[in-house]
């Protein structure tokens, strides 16, 4: 996993660091805020740790910064302060996790082990509204659970549309895109209509005179 950590306690940060390097991870180090939330801003990490009291930027605040510029990371907060109010104020902030310091080091790296397990699940899944399209398993998953396998060219083309919902895609950059560039147009229509068969009506929505984009399910 790549590591960001963000604590103004030297000693416990070089110490953090040396542990999870050793069990192979790539580990960056902040002592402040600011540099912290330059970091987490410009490069990409698995999981960031932000202690909760630090200069320049406090923890929550930071991390405030991070989900306002849509930066969905991973976060897991570390504060010497422990009560029921401290948790709720970091989860309400957009944390995915919270340790109370003085910690044991086998449950956090065992906390963060978790917390990159789920970011490879989110990165291996596209929402649809209220359903998703499991990238590995080539499937949609309905709101209700249900599971629908897609051939390879329905999953293509419905890997397209979701990769990037907001934009209208028209038949011909689809052609070229996910059916390389077969002889006719109307390829994508015959698997737009498959989709919509297969999974529901509403999962791609045509925009008149120019193509077709994400729906919902
Ligand atoms: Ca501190």
């Amino acid at each position: 996993m790549r590591l960001l950590l963000v604590e103004d306690d030297r000693e416990l940060v070089e110490l953090l660091a040396a542990v999870l390097r050793g069990e192979g991870h790539v580990v960056d180090v902040a002592l402040d805020g600011q540099r912290g939330l330059h970091l987490a801003l410009t490069r990409p990490y698995d999981v960031v740790v932000i202690d909760r009291g630090l200069p320049a930027l406090d923890g929550l605040d930071l991390l405030s910064r991070l989900r306002s510029r849509s930066v969905r990371t991973q976060v897991m907060i570390l504060t010497a302060m422990g009560t029921v109010r401290d948790r709720i104020d970091g989860l309400d902030a957009g944390a995915d996790d919270y340790l109370t310091k003085p910690f044991d080091l086998g449950e956090l790296t065992a906390r963060l082990r978790a917390l990159g397990r789920r970011a490879a699940e989110l990165a291996a899944v596209l929402r649809i509204g209220d359903g998703r399209l499991e990238l590995e398993q080539h499937r949609v998953v309905l709101p209700d659970g249900e599971r629908v396998p897609l051939t390879e060219r329905e999953f293509g083309l419905l890997r397209v549309l979701a990769t990037h919902p907001e934009t209208v895609h028209t038949r011909a950059s689809l052609r070229r895109t996910v059916f390389h560039d077969a002889p006719s147009q109307s390829i994508v229509d015959t698997y737009v209509h498959y989709l919509r068969t297969k999974v529901g009506r509403s999962v791609v929505r045509t925009v008149q005179g120019v193509g077709y984009r994400l729906g919902a399910l």
